[in-house]
């Protein structure tokens, strides 16, 4: 059924405000009386740990937060997916390009090497999946998204160079990812090649090796020549052991997109690396905001494959959109529902730019009443005694300025808190405050949410300011 913030608020024990800012969150703008969705009357249910009956809606409609409960029986060892990070210069594009030359599969003939973000390798009948986007720009920008597909990180540092400023920003990357980090120590082959003190350096970083106590893996190599690469190699297996990577095959896919563009002859295309399930040839998906039916997937060696199972990166097209690096992607059953989910995450999407873009503001409410043909004015009004809020709300709402006029969204005695700002941002509107100033916390919140709160110490200042703002002639303050 459906329900108004209000309602939803007191079935919960909540106050409004709270789930209003909730909503916020999820990019919905709601006042305390609009109806919800049943959708998102789940969203928050759930957030609360409320179990509503149609649970499965909302697992896939909020597909960024989704937790999978896997029957342990079902799981099964699956590649580790590997990041290169470290320092300009280092060789981690080398390494890259150098471990795919040498471990291509072999037997598996007729693919030619294509680069579709990532790839994979063969390592003693085992597989390694290696994101090919070097650098901690990537791995954070899909952090930042929601996307934690990298198992393990490859710390690139030049042996005859040592730790330098990225050195040191990829380690707290793969700290603040809590990703197992491996050290490649390269260019071994060079002269001035010093190991010990590469090892000596990352120790200030709580990465000791085993020879001296610590549970770090050096490695010495050369991504020039190709010496310690398959060390390497058998170290990331190593590691996997150990972490015991797992994801069950045996279900509808999902994971992350590594990369996308748009394609003139091919439409939208996509690289997704599967982080659990299988994906198949002809299933409806949702990527990001995108959605569509997969027409055709490729891997990293230009086959066109009919399935991928965890780990596996795949170029995939027929999407309706270009999703970003990061987005989430998940198989549905049906088509409609793809299409229905894809729309709403777009929305939402919108939704949150447009309350992030277009906060109500006195210093240019005039040219946003003409541009957006604004017949009313949202206002809440807080002042510190009951007989001066009927004052004000009385005198504001006696002022139109042609064809357009005050609505008072709420109006009380006592401060300005951060239930008063967080309504102000759900309903657009300005905070008056009279002999009133913000807390702490509604003073944040304003600052966080572009709410215009205006303070005054005499009434007839207060609807003087916005009428003249309405007129366009409130003169800028700097
Ligand atoms: P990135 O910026 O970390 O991706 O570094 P690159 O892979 O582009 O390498 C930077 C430079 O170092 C290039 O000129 C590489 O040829 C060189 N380089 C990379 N690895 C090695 C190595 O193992 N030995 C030597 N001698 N040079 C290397």
């Amino acid at each position: 059924g459906s329900l108004s913030v209000g309602e939803l608020a007191d079935k919960l024990n909540k106050e409004s405000s709270e789930i209003i800012k909730k909503l916020m969150n999820l990019g919905v703008m709601a006042t305390i009386n609009e109806t919800l969705e049943a959708e998102t009357i789940e969203l928050i249910a759930t957030d609360y740990g409320v179990a509503v009956e149609q649970e499965e809606v909302v697992d896939e409609l909020d597909i960024d937060n989704y937790v999978e409960q896997d029957d342990p029986a079902k799981l099964q060892e699956r590649p580790p997916v590997v990041t290169i990070m470290g320092h300009v210069d280092h060789g981690k594009t080398t390494l890259l390009d150098s471990i795919r030359h040498t471990k291509v599969t072999s037997g598996e003939a007729g693919g030619i090497t294509q680069h579709i973000g990532a790839y994979q390798v063969e390592e003693n009948n085992k597989l390694i999946t290696f994101l090919d986007t070097p650098g901690h720009a990537a791995f954070t920008t899909m952090r930042a998204r929601g996307a934690e597909v990298t198992d393990i990180t490859i710390l690139v540092v030049a042996a005859d160079d040592g730790v330098m400023p990225q050195t040191r920003e990829a380690i707290n990357h793969a700290k603040a990812a809590e990703v197992p980090i491996i050290v490649a120590v390269n260019k071994m082959d060079k002269e001035g090649a010093n190991p010990d003190r590469v090892m000596q350096e990352l120790m200030e970083f709580q990465l000791v090796p085993e020879s001296y106590g610590g549970d770090t893996i050096f490695v010495n190599l050369s991504a020039i020549n190709g010496e310690g690469i398959d060390e390497l190699l058998e170290m990331i297996l190593l590691v996997a052991e150990v972490e015991d990577f797992k994801a069950n095959p045996d279900k509808r896919a999902r994971g992350s997109v590594v990369e996308a563009e748009l394609d003139k002859g091919r439409g939208p295309v996509a690289t997704l690396l599967v982080q659990n399930g299988t994906l198949h040839v002809g299933e409806p998906i949702v990527v990001g905001n995108a959605f569509g039916r997969i027409r055709a997937m490729v891997d990293d060696l230009g086959r066109q494959v009919k399935s991928a199972g965890p780990s596996k990166p795949v170029e995939i097209i027929g999407l309706n959109d270009v999703p970003q690096a990061g987005d989430p992607f998940v198989v549905f059953e049906e088509e409609k529902k793809a299409r229905q989910i894809a729309d709403a995450r777009k929305s939402r999407a919108k939704d949150a730019e447009r309350a992030q873009t277009s906060k109500i503001n006195l210093d240019d409410l005039f040219s946003q009443i003409q541009e957006n043909d604004m017949k009313e004015i949202n206002v809440i009004v807080k002042a510190d005694v009951q007989g001066s809020v009927e004052a004000l709300r009385g005198s504001l709402e006696k002022i139109e300025v042609e064809g357009c006029k005050i609505n008072i969204v709420h109006a009380g005695a006592g401060a300005i808190a951060e239930s008063d700002v967080i309504l102000a941002s759900a309903s657009n509107a300005i905070i008056i405050g009279f002999n009133v100033r913000p807390d702490v916390n509604a003073k944040r919140t304003a600052d966080a949410e572009n709410v215009d709160l205006r303070l005054h110490q005499v009434i007839y200042n207060a609807i003087e300011e916005i009428e003249t703002a309405m007129k366009g002639m409130l003169d800028p303050v700097y």
